[in-house]
């Protein structure tokens, strides 16, 4: 596959700041120690239009990132990392979380995404101009070249770690696109749901109400089982390289770490600034991407241009196809896209900061004080990290939802047959602004 990959690298980006982007962390590589600076990992912005416009389709193309084994090269796609950058002004570039004016409502951050989504050159040209110009509130805190840089950091890191497992033409993460079909096969939808429920389980994402989709022994997972039979050697692919990618993702975990660790000995406020803009580009990527693959899913399989978290229960209760439609969300080999993104978070926060010990959250300052001593900001920004990191955790919920619903399909359908008709099946989502609430009001902010 690696013979001649080389001629993509007339291909790299010539925007500056991606170039700034790329070199940085170039640079971050090298200075990761001796066991990785000696792999001599290259790294590469592709702008995939040109090489298709040059030579026709590339046989390395990627969505987002890939690594190859034998040149030692990550290619990331430009629009991957121009549309994490839109990302990143649209929903990292304010005092606070709670400050975002996208989080207002499902359908205000739905048709901002979409826009992203639509055209994310023009969408970075102008945030650049406006973040430039000071048009916006001068935040000296947020810049979003250095968010970009330790998000996509933690991609490269990602891939590294597959490069270290020693395989080849890996992917950062699989995402629902408009070329995708929706799924309609039963026992592919509840094997892979089943997959996803038994993860968000083990990190404590689980649903009380119904512990019978855990429960190994339950006539949900003998069903799932039956299924996962069927399926044979296709299905254990799949949960070969689910565990490859789970991996990986603790190799990038790693390799953040260390990367903050060694910024803080240097230099322990410009070191937290670090971890802050790392857990911004995390909280974002994670955002983004759902909110994305969600815009995608709701168009094709209702045709609406996007929903809000009530519309979303309406639409599911209708049948019960809708819930194998859902596993088009779920990655066959990653693992869910926000649950990523909180387990990083997670990770960072445990192993950099003393997060757990003295993190007390404050309110937005839109209208009031900002903190103005060293330590204050600290406080402040660990303050931020926690909002982010709850505001995640409750999106979640969807997810979980779907996955758990999703993985007792092919029971529940039995049972609809033996009864002659279905039980109504009612499910309630809950919308980022009940989130933002919930958060506001168990912590007092
Ligand atoms: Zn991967």
């Amino acid at each position: 596959m690696n013979e001649d990959s080389g001629y993509l690298l007339q291909f790299e980006t010539t925007d500056p700041v991606l170039i700034r982007v790329k070199d940085n962390i170039l640079e971050m590589i090298r200075d990761l120690g001796a066991e990785i600076a000696t792999m001599g990992i290259r790294f590469c912005i592709v702008d995939f239009d040109e090489v298709k416009k040059a030579t026709g389709a590339s046989p390395f193309y990627t969505d987002n990132m890939v690594s190859l084994l034998q040149e030692r090269l990550i290619i990331a796609n430009v629009r991957f990392i121009t549309e994490l950058e839109a990302a990143i002004h649209a929903l990292s570039i304010s005092e606070s979380v709670f400050d975002i004016p996208y989080f207002r409502n499902d359908d205000y951050l739905a048709s901002c995404i979409s826009e992203i989504a639509d055209d994310p050159k023009r969408y970075v040209d102008r945030a650049r101009h406006l973040f430039d110009t000071r048009y916006i509130r001068d935040i000296s805190e947020d810049d979003p070249a250095a968010i970009l840089t330790l998000t996509v950091f933690y991609f490269v890191a990602h891939e590294i770690g597959h490069l270290a497992d020693e395989c080849d033409g890996r992917n950062f993460g699989t995402f629902f696109s408009e070329n995708n079909v929706l799924e309609q096969r039963i026992e592919h939808a509840v094997v892979k749901m089943c997959t996803h429920a038994d993860e968000f389980k083990k990190y404590g994402f689980d649903l009380p109400g119904l512990a019978k989709t855990e429960d190994g022994r339950s006539s949900i997972r003998k069903k799932e089982r039956e299924f996962k039979k069927g399926l044979g050697v296709a299905e254990a692919n799949n949960q070969k390289w689910f565990k490859d990618e789970v991996r990986a993702d603790k190799t990038a975990d790693k390799i953040l770490i260390y990367h903050i660790r060694e910024a803080l000995k240097k230099d322990p406020f410009d070191g937290n600034l670090l971890q802050y803009h790392l857990v911004k580009g995390l909280f974002t990527a994670g955002i983004y991407f759902w909110y994305k693959d969600q815009n995608t899913f709701y168009r094709k399989f209702d045709g609406i241009h996007n929903t809000n978290s009530a519309m979303l229960g309406l639409i599911m209760m209708q049948d019960r196809e809708k819930y194998i439609n859902a596993a088009s969300l779920f990655g066959e080999r990653h693992r869910f896209i926000l649950l990523r993104s909180v387990l990083a978070i997670g990770e960072v926060l445990k192993e950099t900061t003393d997060y757990f010990a003295k993190v007390k959250i404050w309110g937005s300052t839109f209208f009031g004080r900002y903190p103005e001593t060293e330590n204050d900001i600290i406080d402040w920004r660990l303050s931020e990290m926690a909002k982010m990191n709850f505001l995640l955790s409750m999106i979640m919920d969807t997810a979980v939802k779907m996955a758990y619903v999703g993985c007792s399909t092919g029971w529940i359908k039995e049972q609809d047959a033996k009864r002659g008709i279905p039980q109504l099946l009612s499910v309630q989502f809950e919308s980022i602004d009940q989130a933002i609430r919930r958060i506001k009001k168990l912590t007092n902010s």
